[in-house]
């Protein structure tokens, strides 16, 4: 009989002859989960791919390492062919997809914008239990500090 050792992250379960690799994947962790509630996009940044849509989380989740998160979406364009505005409020949620981790530094919203004032509007009304952050570049931040910053 031959024995074979093995030796298994704790966390994505991914085996490794070798115990080091394995202490060195575990030694990776979770990445910290972004917060229910907290709102992102580059609706200003004209030209890229989201320039009309800010984004909220709506829920978050550890995979394996990574940090995953649905999204509500508020766009200044069609979505699915059927809305003259994109509002996913409540409905359709975007990700994990590429926004399983937390938003690039340059994804700061833009508070003056349209889709940021149907988003702030809709959580009040429909979400008033979730609090609001703002990604900052680098953290979210409470509602107040980010108006207050800007
Ligand atoms: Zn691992």
């Amino acid at each position: 009989m031959k024995v074979i050792l093995k030796f298994a992250c704790g966390i994505c379960h991914v085996q490794y002859d070798d115990i080091d690799r394995a202490q060195e994947c575990e030694a990776e962790g979770l990445r910290p989960l972004s917060p229910v509630g907290m709102i992102f996009g580059r609706p200003q940044g004209r030209g890229h791919m989201y320039h009309d849509i800010t984004f909220c989380v709506a829920k978050s989740w550890h995979d394996k390492h990574l940090n995953c998160s649905s999204l509500w979406a508020c766009r200044d364009r069609m979505f699915n062919k059927t809305k003259e505005v994109g509002d996913t409020l409540g409905s359709e949620m975007c990700g994990p997809g590429p926004y399983g981790q937390q938003p690039s530094a340059d994804e700061v919203p833009d508070p003056r914008h349209p889709t940021f004032k149907r988003m702030i509007k809709w959580l009040n009304e429909n979400r008033p239990n979730i609090p609001i952050t703002v990604w900052d570049g680098e953290k979210a931040v409470p509602l107040s500090k980010f108006r207050r910053a800007k």
